[in-house]
């Protein structure tokens, strides 16, 4: 008996998602990131891996997962896989590359420069940013909120509209970094709200794109995972909150949208995996204040357009995500739409993106963004774009390549809302 109990609080401690000791961050040096094929039918054995694991970098993938390991896990983890190949030799060492500006340099009040996009921000930085660039256009943008966090934080966006009027054109939403660890979306989505409203009055395509829509852009939707990721857990994905009874922290905000969330097969209902539900629909407060903005946006002049973005993968998917056999009823709008954009973000620098149907294309979710903005935000087109890259760096781009994604992703968007 005594044994038994020994070996299962052992298996308990190797249980994957690294707890940092209060106020230490997590140390990745000498983890590796590996890939890792699996035999067919092997939940049992992917499930083995998800506890040996640190981290799973593309939950819900079962053929090709990507996971990060602690270097004493490394043998039982390839025991496990049919394949495995070395990603990253050293975790650790690779997040150097990343660049995290500790000050930023703009300037209270001023618009900030192009030399925002060279360097990954904290999220105080961030916040102010948008309050930079909104004093400086202020009478076609307004700071938004919608809603707040676990841990009280607020929801901050930016709207922003053009020669109609505040609120007069059907509404395009961008939403960044749902998943905190995906830091190139905060950039992307940042930029996004930046060039619409710094070129407006130089540059006819964007005066077009910003006279056509209402423009609701809100780069860090989940400020305390965010928060988290950078100060404790550079790979953290999920928000803060927690679950009676159990020690794991956070639920995947985007399997959490009050939509198919019933279905199985597309989320976890275990509180200690990446791709946690909840325990109800919508029970996050940051997905309610989501869910109640997007509602107003159907109820007030429609939507056109939703872009939730993430990394990595370079993908541009559409719903839907909880099943493979249904399809939009505007299916080949959307592939439409997506080869365009596709098209129009490899002339940049080459870059490839996959297109297709969530579910069929990449695996299935439920309750995630797009198919709630499709079903019952009823936005005529919904999208997930997966920036850079496809597993190299993974979540962690070096700073480097922070302008080349955001440059040829903008071309992508420019591409979406014209043809929208
Ligand atoms: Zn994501």
């Amino acid at each position: 008996m005594k044994s038994l109990l020994l070996i299962s609080l052992l298996l308990a401690d190797a249980l994957s998602f690294v707890v940092p000791r209060a106020g230490q961050e997590v140390d990745y040096s000498g983890f590796k990131a590996l890939r890792l094929k699996l035999s067919e039918q092997s939940e049992d054995i992917e499930a083995q891996i998800e506890e040996l694991a640190a981290h799973v970098l593309n939950p819900g993938r079962s053929e090709l997962l990507d996971v990060v390991v602690a270097p004493e896990n490394v043998d039982a983890v390839t025991a496990l896989a049919a394949e495995s190949t070395v990603i990253t030799e050293d975790v650790g060492a690779a997040f150097k590359e990343e660049t995290l500006a500790t000050k930023d340099e703009v300037s209270v009040a001023a618009v900030p420069s192009e030399t925002w996009f060279t360097a990954y921000h904290p999220y105080a930085d961030h916040i102010t940013f948008l309050r930079d660039l909104q004093s400086g256009f202020t009478s076609q943008s307004e700071i938004i909120t919608t809603g707040t966090s676990v841990q009280g934080r607020t929801l901050t966006g930016i709207h922003i509209w053009g020669s109609g009027g505040k609120g007069s054109k059907p509404a395009v939403l961008f939403h960044g970094t749902v998943h905190a660890r995906e830091w190139i979306s905060t950039m992307t989505v940042e930029y996004m709200a930046w060039q619409l409203l710094t070129k407006y009055s130089t540059n006819s395509t964007v005066k077009a794109m910003v006279d056509k829509f209402d423009f609701y852009i809100i780069p860090i939707v989940n400020p305390d995972g965010f928060v988290y990721s950078q100060t404790t857990d550079r790979l953290w994905r999920k928000n803060r909150q927690t679950v009676s009874g159990n020690s794991c922290v956070g639920r995947d905000i985007n399997r959490n949208w009050p939509y198919k969330w019933e279905v199985t097969g597309g989320a976890s209902t275990n509180p200690c995996s990446e791709t946690y539900k909840g325990q109800a629909a919508g029970d996050s407060p940051e997905n309610k204040g989501l869910v109640a903005h997007v509602n107003s946006l159907r109820d007030s002049k429609g939507l056109t357009l939703y872009i939730d973005f993430h990394s990595y993968g370079q993908y541009i998917l559409w719903p839907y995500g909880y099943n493979c056999n249904v399809v939009v009823d505007n299916d080949a709008q959307h592939r439409s739409l997506a080869t365009r954009a596709a098209s129009a973000i490899r002339a940049v620098s080459g870059t490839r993106y996959t297109i297709g149907p969530a579910c069929s294309t990449l695996y299935a979710t439920t309750g995630d963004s797009t198919d709630y903005t499709d079903a019952v935000g009823q936005s005529t087109y919904s999208y997930t774009y997966e920036l850079r890259d496809t597993g190299n760096y993974g979540f962690t781009l070096p700073a480097s390549q922070i302008q080349p994604t955001i440059r040829e992703t903008w071309e992508g968007v420019v591409s979406m809302v014209r043809d929208a």
